[in-house]
Parts: structure tokens; C-alpha cells; sequence
């Protein structure tokens, strides 16, 4: 039986692979940090008995099978961080899922029963999407929502696609991952209701909708000092109004209804003498009502339009991602309310505001996605924080909600 302190002890050793010197880490999809990361989780997994595989997008499945030919419940999360990312954020979901399915061996090995479903623990590839986007990519593709050439062929900033970083780290698979019948993710809130309430386990019960934007803003490239300022076409100043429009277009609607931002700023050619010939920004914007993101879309196109007059810039969408808010199967939130009740946890049904693999994972089977609280609600930071406490009873947990899953005790679609 792997103990809490095994599960702390792991965590610590994983938290060292990339650590920043802030207590962060810096693993970005594909790099040699994940290559690293992946390569600690393989051995663990072997050294446990599990049989490990790897896909045609980089997801990593450890396997236990004990019904051969049954489908599988994947439980996982992401090794992969942002840029000065946190330790917790995804790989805590990874290492529980690990764990989890190790308890889970040992409960059947004791009692002897023979599951209906086998297990595999996953790192779901690049669901950060920092490096490569979009984010949730490797289970995008796995379940179906993201072609699979489409994705390889996904480039960074230096021009390197993701079939040749995974290629270069040894983590491109040439089979199928194994099929699903039910998946389950652990995670840290990464918001601070949990924190704040005292409350031990997070129910996911939805997700808000999200639409994401990669941005190009146009003008034309001259001199800084020359150019009489009525020619000028600067895409840094269009940039710089639709990031003010974005924050604003948030103040336009009762708090908390909508979340924008503009997270990434490229500009070319960046120097300091130059005015910029373009602007490229990744914008996005979420929320719980789809009403409320549409008004806002539609919104923001018409800022779009004022500022390409006022500035004299073109505006291109070069790509929208959209996922709508949607529902996690209530019986699966039924299963692990009811286990939290068993193991004496105290717990509130909630809603993601930040995607997760299990987003994806839940359109096509059965899924129970958990939180458990982040101190100070602080995430995609160095400081993330989740006390041990909360980090062994999140495992605890999960374990109950893997076996009942192997058990088949949740009805099939
Ligand atoms: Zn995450």
C-alpha cells in the first residue's frame, strides 16, 4: 500500500525536475524537462508493474489490465507546466492518478475480485499549450476533436513542430492509446473558493465556455524619428487599444460574469527604432453563460473595427478556438459526493473556470473531475501552493473513485 508519505515524498522528487528557484517549475511541452518528467514517471510506473505505452500525439498511458479486452478508466492530468509554472498544476493530478491506480492494484490483488474495466494512468501531452497551442492538445486528439496531423504539425516560436519535439524527446508513439470506458482528473482549484470556505474537495459539476483568439495587428514597418506621425500605421499602438478593450469589455458586465485577457504580445520587428509592421496577441475570454460570450464576441468585433479606423491598422483573426460550457456527467458527481461522504470530507459541487483535459475526456465518456484547494487561489505562479494535508486526502479519494470506476458501478452512456 503506497503511504501519504510516499505520495509527499514522490511529489517532492517529481517538483525537482525543472524546479525554478522561486519553487516553481519550468516544464513547457516537449522540452527536456518534460522529456525528464515523463522519463521519472515512466520508471515509477514499470517499477509498479505497470506496462507503459505512448501515443501518436505524446500522451503516456501506464497500464494495469487485469480483464484483457476490456476498456480502460483513464485517470490523469498533465506534466507539462507554463513558462515559471507552478509544481502543483497538473502534476499533482498525474502523480494522485499514479498512486491512485497503485492502491487500486493492491485492493484487487487482496479481495481477488477481477474488475470489469482496467486502469491507465495518463500525462495527457501539452495541455498548457504555452509552447504549442492550442492547450489540452494531447487529449483533444485522442478524443477526437483535434486531427491528429493538424496537431503535429502545430509549430513553436522557432519554427520547430511538435512531431519533431516529441520526435527529439522519444515520446512520439506509433499506436493507439489504449480505449476508454470512464475518466477521472485530479486537480488544484487554482481559484481560492475552496481556500477560503475551509472545504476539503472540490465536485466539478461544469465548465465555463471559452473563446480563445490568436490576433494579428497590421501596419506598416518605418523609422521612429522620420515618419510624420499622420503615415504612421503602428500595430504596436492597435495591440495596445484592443488590450485595453479586452480588460474593458470585462467591466461592461455584472462582476464576475466575464474573464478577459490578453496573454502573449509578439512584436515584429521589436526594435526599438522601428514602428512596428505587426502585433501578434493571444487573447481569450470565458465564461459560465454562453449568452454573455457571444454579446461580448460580438462586442469585441466592433472595438475591432473602431480601432482599425482610428489607427490605421488591419485586424486579422489568424484563429479562434471555442469550447462551450458544459456538464459533467451529474452520476459521476453523485459517486464522488457520495465517497467523499464515506471517507468524512467535507465538499461543495463547483464549476472550472480554467479548461482541463477532463474538458475533453468527458465529451465522449463518463468523468469525475476533483479539486482539491490552492492556497490563496494562486496558480500558473511559482507560488502555487496546496497543503500536504489536501494533497493526500485528494489521493485518497481518487482512489476511492478509480476502483468504483474499475468496479463498473457507474452507468455506461
Ligand atoms: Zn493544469
Amino acid at each position: 500500500m503506497t503511504t501519504d508519505n510516499d505520495v509527499l515524498a514522490d511529489f517532492r522528487a517529481l517538483s525537482e525536475i525543472g524546479a525554478t528557484e522561486a519553487g516553481g517549475v519550468e516544464r513547457q511541452a516537449a522540452t527536456v524537462n518534460d522529456r525528464l518528467a515523463r522519463e521519472w514517471l515512466v520508471d515509477w510506473l514499470r517499477a509498479r508493474g505497470f506496462t507503459t505505452r505512448v501515443d501518436r500525439i505524446g500522451n503516456l498511458f501506464g497500464c494495469y489490465e487485469w480483464h484483457p479486452g476490456a476498456p480502460y478508466v483513464l485517470v490523469g492530468s498533465h506534466l507539462d507546466s507554463q513558462p515559471r509554472g507552478g509544481r502543483y498544476d497538473g502534476a499533482y493530478g498525474v502523480l494522485a492518478a499514479a498512486h491512485a491506480a497503485c492502491r487500486v492494484h493492491e485492493r484487487f490483488a487482496e479481495s481477488g475480485d477481477r474488475p470489469a474495466f482496467n486502469v491507465a494512468v495518463v500525462d495527457w501531452f501539452n495541455e498548457e499549450g504555452s509552447r504549442f497551442k492550442p492547450s489540452m492538445m494531447g487529449s483533444a486528439v485522442y478524443t477526437g476533436k483535434m486531427p491528429l496531423h493538424q496537431a503535429l504539425a502545430v509549430t513553436d516560436h522557432a519554427g520547430v513542430t511538435v512531431e519533431d519535439a516529441l520526435t527529439e524527446i522519444g515520446f512520439l508513439g506509433a499506436e493507439d492509446g489504449p480505449r476508454a470506458a470512464f475518466a477521472a482528473e485530479i486537480h488544484i482549484e487554482q481559484g481560492r473558493i475552496l481556500d477560503k470556505e475551509g472545504i476539503q474537495i472540490g465536485l466539478v459539476e461544469s465548465t465555463w465556455a471559452a473563446h480563445k483568439y490568436q490576433i494579428s495587428v497590421v501596419g506598416e514597418q518605418s523609422h521612429t524619428g522620420s515618419t510624420v506621425m499622420a503615415d504612421r500605421q503602428d500595430a504596436l499602438l492597435g495591440a495596445a487599444r484592443i488590450i485595453v478593450a479586452v480588460r474593458e469589455l470585462a467591466d461592461r458586465f455584472p462582476e464576475g460574469a466575464l474573464h478577459t485577457s490578453a496573454g502573449q504580445l509578439i512584436v515584429h520587428p521589436n526594435s526599438p527604432v522601428v514602428v512596428a509592421r505587426e502585433a501578434e496577441l493571444h487573447l481569450d475570454l470565458r465564461s459560465s453563460s454562453l449568452d454573455v460570450l457571444h454579446e461580448a464576441d460580438e462586442m469585441l468585433n466592433r472595438e475591432f473595427a473602431a480601432i482599425e479606423m482610428s489607427t490605421d491598422v488591419r485586424i486579422v483573426k489568424k484563429s479562434a478556438h471555442f469550447w462551450p460550457a458544459s456538464e459533467y456527467q451529474p452520476e459521476g458527481v453523485d459517486l464522488a459526493r457520495e465517497l467523499s461522504g464515506e471517507l468524512g470530507l467535507s465538499h461543495r459541487p463547483m464549476q472550472t473556470l480554467a479548461g482541463h483535459d477532463s474538458t475533453n475526456l468527458k465529451d465522449v465518456v463518463p468523468t469525475v473531475m476533483l479539486f482539491v484547494p490552492s492556497v490563496e487561489g494562486i496558480s500558473h505562479n511559482e507560488r502555487e501552493y496546496t497543503k500536504d494535508e489536501d494533497i493526500c486526502t485528494g489521493v485518497d479519494l481518487l482512489t476511492g473513485v478509480v476502483e468504483r470506476l474499475c468496479r463498473g458501478d457507474l452507468r455506461q452512456p
